[in-house]
Formats: structure tokens, sequence, C-alpha cells
């Protein structure tokens, strides 16, 4: 694996679980019980400081993502200790970047201005969708005009780095619809956005409703040609496609969740949140009762230590290279023993169409994007 974990700085992801209610087709770990936000808080500054005096770490880090759940529910005095025990126990360094998730309908002026005052200078805004039948679908807390008048609150207080969030492949979802959403996202001017396939994850309301018939799935021809639109729609208006779901304008790609598809470290913090370090990966526990228990006990409420191995390098390689920037074919095929320039030729032609070449790299087209996993599985079924 390149080692880039030299060349770049960490990053520290901070989950905060509280949502005001649920959304249909999220399996996230998230409670609605707003109450307890100041007691997670309080264990949250300890986890940090715990993990300061324990680990052995990079304190320099050079971004910081505060994701949900709804981080925008923190109170500015909340949001001000946990950037402050950061920066207590961390060397945060000048120029970070520090995004902020927020949710339309939990944010106004005051808070926006609050944010910015405490050092957040990126927000991540999930709006979804601009079809108030499909926010409804989602079981969104918001409508597409609060979505967009919170947008232009952020806006006109400084935020120069928004993101926001779209979903396709909605069930009644037409390329009309679609049209609308990419145009109106457009209108907006983020300096971001991501674009996901709707996701039908068991333990959700969607699914359950799924199984009882209550909708039908989008043809997968539908959803193929909704993405290739969105590409194609958002490469014409100047934004840059680096990621399957992301698209940046020039000089803004995220930051810090390009540390996950570069294989950089990074440190999370909370339940459920992930870290990547010296090639191991870690996860918290994902229930509230431990993971405050441990934290009250001293202890880090890390769940499970992961040390990748050799082929599971070699899949994360191929699939965060993929998914981003590209591969480099000297490396796999010095390191792993797989030509894909060669089998692209030969054996694996058919998928050749899938691929372009730029002087260093190979990367997938838009429509490759499309169909990752597959051409994923026939790669790794040809490593000898
Ligand atoms: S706001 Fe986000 S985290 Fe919360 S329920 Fe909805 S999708 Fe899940």
């Amino acid at each position: 694996m390149e080692n880039l974990s030299e060349k770049y700085y960490p990053g520290i992801y901070i989950h905060i679980p509280f949502c005001i209610s649920r959304c249909s087709y999220c399996d996230f770990f998230s409670s609605t019980d707003l109450n307890s936000i100041e007691k997670y808080v309080n264990a949250l500054i300890k986890e940090i400081e715990l993990f300061s005096g324990t680990q052995n770490f990079t304190k320099e880090i050079d971004t910081i993502y505060l994701g949900g759940g709804t981080p925008s529910l923190l109170s500015a005095k909340q949001l001000d200790s946990i950037l402050g025990s950061i920066h207590q126990h961390f060397n945060v360094l000048t120029n970070s970047e520090i995004t902020l998730e927020a949710n339309p309908g939990t944010i106004d002026l005051k808070y926006a201005q609050d944010y910015m005052n405490a050092g957040v200078n990126r927000i991540s805004f999930g709006i979804q969708s601009f079809d108030n039948s499909e926010l409804k679908f989602l079981n969104r807390i918001h409508t597409a005009e609060e979505a967009v008048a919170s947008f232009n609150i952020i806006r006109s207080i400084g935020f120069d780095n928004i993101s926001i969030d779209l979903i396709f492949g909605i069930p009644n979802q037409n390329e009309k619809i679609w049209e609308n959403n990419l145009n109106n996202a457009l209108l907006l001017n983020p300096e971001h956005i991501s674009v996901y396939n709707l996701i039908y994850e068991s333990d959700t309301k969607l699914y359950s409703d799924l199984n009882k018939n209550l909708f039908n799935i989008m043809p997968e021809n539908l959803e193929e040609k909704l993405y290739l639109r969105t590409s194609d729609f958002f490469t014409q208006a100047g934004y840059e496609h680096y990621e399957v779901s992301n698209f940046a304008k020039p000089n803004f790609q995220a930051r810090h969740n390009s540390k996950y598809w570069k294989h950089i470290p990074y440190y999370g913090f909370g339940p459920s949140s992930h870290s990547f370090s010296d090639g191991n990966r870690y996860r918290n526990y994902s229930n509230f009762a431990k993971y405050y228990n441990l934290i009250e006990n001293g202890k880090l409420p890390i769940e499970e230590v992961e040390k990748l191995s050799d082929e599971e390098k070699f899949t994360e390689y191929l699939m965060l290279g993929l998914r981003s920037d590209g591969i480099d074919n000297n490396f796999i095929r010095e390191k792993y023993n797989l030509d894909i320039e060669y089998l692209l030729n030969t054996e694996l032609k058919y998928l050749s169409m899938y691929f372009k070449k730029d002087s260093k790299k190979i990367k997938l087209t838009p429509s490759g994007y499309f169909v990752i996993n597959e051409i994923i599985i026939s790669l790794i079924k040809k490593q000898t």
C-alpha cells in the first residue's frame, strides 16, 4: 500500500448521535433522546482526554468532522467544549478544515453565527431532495423551502464552503423530478455536492415497508440513467466528479472524507465511530450504556481492533482507489502481482469501457463508478 500516512496529517471524527426524529432510510447509530446530549458531550470530552493519555498518536491534525446524527443540535456551548477539548489535546493546524453536519430545520441565524465563531468553516447540509413528497417519504423533518431558507442563512453569514447531500433512487422518482432536484441544487451554488443512492438497510422503516410491498424499488436501468445524468450535469456546471458519490468545485474536495479514501489515519470519537491508525482499524461500541460505562471507568470504548491482512489491504486499495482518484498499475503489479492494464486488454477486455487512464493512474469512468462492486469482484478473482 502506498505509504500516504507519512505525507499527510490525520483527521478527527466526532459522532453526535442525536436526531429530532428517525428518517425512514437511516440505520446510523443515533437516538431521539435529546435530553441526553449534555451527558453525552461530557463523556465525549472524557473520551478525547483518555485517548490523548493512552495512545501513541500524531498530535498534529488538519481536519475535524462533526457528523451524526445531527451535530447542529449541539448548543454553541457544547460545540465550544468539544472543539476546546480537541484543541487542548491535539495541535489543530492552521487552515484546518472543520466541518459540521447540519440539517435544515435545526439551524437559525444565531446558531450559524455561533458555529462560525466556534471555528467551524465548512457546513455539510442534509438537503436530500427539493421535492416535498420525497422528503415526506424519507421522513425528513423539513420541507424543501425550509432547506433553501436554511442554506441561505448559512451563506449569508459568510460560510464559503458548503456541501449539500442529495438522494437518488427514491421510489416514484422519475427523470423530471430528479432534473428538478439537480437544477435546484445548482441554483444554491454549493461548493460541494454529495449524491447518494437510496439504500434499503435492514432495520429501517423503509426496509420493512418494502417487505410489506408498500412501494416498488426503482428499476436499476433508471437508477443508472439518473446517476449518469447527475455526473454529466454537475461536470458541465464546473464540478469535478472526484469520487463515486462526490462532486466539488476546484479546490473544494472534502479534505476529511478524502482521508478515508486515501488511507490517511483518522481518529473517531463517540459510539459507533471508527478510527484508522498504524494499519489498524478500530471500532467503538454502538451502545450508549457500554459507552458511558467504559468511559466512566477510565477505559476507551473500543469494541474491535482489526489488523488488515495482506488480502484485505489489497481489496481496500482497489476499492478506495477505484472509488476516488484511481490506482497505480505499477504499484499494484509489483506489490500484488496483478497487472490490471494487461487484464483490461485481454481476459477482462469487456470491462475496459469502464476505465480511463491518465499519465499515472487507472480510473473508473462514471459508468464504471456505477458498477464498481462488480468490477472489484472481477479483479479480485484474477489476483494470483
Ligand atoms: S438526520 Fe441523518 S442521522 Fe438522523 S435519522 Fe436522519 S439520516 Fe439518520
